[in-house]
């Protein structure tokens, strides 16, 4: 299960979409659906969107950021559809809402949609239907909203894809004693505070909310990977079980025994 950030497909600066980049990612997707089922789930609605209506950046008001959703998901989707065809892969749009999946009959049907469409070989695109999330019920970022499939999937593995290659100590860009983390057991304080500390540069989520997606995840016993979307081999590297970025590893199980 592999969730892409806007920052890896649009440029924040000019809103345009980052075709090298999704280019890149595809030819990865399409080299791990080559030997398993992957769903992704992808953000970049409202910042595609934003500039066909003019504006510079994300809007406060719900409406204008679902009008600019309504415009981005269709660039989207028409971007990945060309992506995927050129590799034999056909694609398929999934929008979720937090209250929809939270009852059990959209839960249900939810789970049977996905799995039915990951045996006809096909990759599910999952974003939230932005239309109709409100804020009290939104998921409200897609890192929360994978976690959640990938818990309803029993997902061999989250792949969170940002802009930064990992979780560090402290921020980077102002730390030069900043650390990367390559393996995390436990979410600690520390953990979360360092999180909070990083939370600059990505778009909604930040790392705050990729480590709030990665402990439900870890709960569920599925395994978190955070990981940078612009280096050519992550998701390959990670689908053959080598490092990249920084995993966290759900206690007990199998997984943490064979890492061990
Ligand atoms: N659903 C929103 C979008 O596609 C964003 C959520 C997020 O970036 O986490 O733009």
């Amino acid at each position: 299960m592999i969730k892409l950030g806007t920052s890896l497909i649009t440029d924040i600066a000019t809103n345009q979409i980052r075709i090298e980049t999704l280019n890149n990612l595809t030819d990865q997707i399409a080299r791990a659906h080559e030997k398993k089922h992957v769903i992704v789930v992808s953000s970049g609605s409202i910042g595609l969107g934003l500039s066909t209506l003019n504006l510079a950046k994300r809007p406060n008001e719900m409406a204008k950021k679902q009008a600019a959703a309504a415009i981005g998901q269709n660039k989207l989707m028409n971007t990945y559809e060309k992506l995927f065809n050129k590799r034999n892969i056909t694609i398929a749009q999934v929008l979720l809402t937090k209250d929809g999946i939270l009852s059990e009959k959209g839960y249900n049907n939810a789970y049977n949609t996905i799995l039915t469409l990951l045996e006809y070989g096909v990759v599910p695109i999952i974003n939230e239907n932005d239309t109709i999330a409100t804020e009290e019920i939104q998921f409200g970022d897609n890192d929360n909203l994978a976690s959640y499939v990938a818990q309803m999937m029993r997902a061999e593995m989250l792949i969170l894809l940002t802009d930064t290659d990992g979780l560090y100590t402290s921020d980077p860009s102002i730390d030069p004693y900043a650390q990367k983390l390559e393996v995390v057991r436990e979410i600690t304080r520390d953990i979360e505070l360092s999180a909070g500390v990083t939370n600059g540069r990505c778009s909604v989520g930040g790392m705050n909310s990729k480590i709030q997606a990665a402990q439900r995840a870890l709960l569920h016993g599925v395994p978190v990977t955070i990981a940078s979307g612009f280096d050519t081999s992550c998701i390959e590297k990670i689908a053959d079980g080598k490092p990249c970025g920084t995993l966290f590893i759900p206690p007990g199980g199998i997984f943490d025994e064979l890492r061990r």
